[in-house]
């Protein structure tokens, strides 16, 4: 969404209380593995800083992916603490010759394009790697099965006493 940002512009310290949810249309493209598959929800506010936006919440969304080690699909919530500084675009063309920072978002006129700071912050976020527990042991590198399901006896050699099977399996149980 773009925000109108009319009731703080000339008036420094003014805030304005944000809390939105949508589907960014930046975000609609999948990203290797990733695919979000909730709006994006958030919550924050945004001041005027002396002539700077100050942008802070948490912007939350849920994407689907595989477990980089099992290979399962799964579902997970991203949750980004959002906390930027946005510059007025007609103050940034006057500095250019000095600083040049493409990164730094903008904002021109009486509006703010909220979306674009959110889908960015949101993909600069995305965990490098993706696993459906911690502890998720995997595959069997003998096999190929995945292990937390035990539908292999790759490891086990017919060695193990079937009593200490029942015990390991109470434990685990009970964790
Ligand atoms: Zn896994
Ligand atoms: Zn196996």
């Amino acid at each position: 969404m773009k925000l109108d940002i009319t009731s703080i512009i000339k008036n420094s310290g003014g805030i304005i209380s944000i809390q939105v949810e949508e589907a960014l249309e930046d975000l609609k493209t999948s990203l290797g593995t990733v695919s979000f598959i909730s709006p994006v929800s958030f919550t924050g506010d945004v001041t005027n800083n002396n002539g700077i936006l100050k942008l802070t919440g948490v912007a939350k969304v849920i994407y689907s992916t595989v477990c980089d080690r099992c290979a399962e699909s799964i579902e997970l919530e991203l949750v980004v603490d959002i906390n930027e500084d946005i510059i007025e675009k007609e103050k940034i063309d006057e500095e250019a010759v000095e600083i040049f920072d493409d990164d730094r978002f903008t904002f021109s006129g009486n509006s703010l394009d909220l979306d674009r700071v959110l889908a960015d912050c949101i993909l600069t976020s995305i965990p490098m790697t993706q696993v459906c527990r911690e502890d998720c042991p995997g595959l069997c590198p003998v096999c190929g099965a995945k292990i937390s399901e035990k539908a292999c006896k790759c490891e086990d050699n017919g060695s193990t006493d079937s009593r200490f099977e029942v015990l390991k399996g109470f434990l685990i149980n009970n964790e």
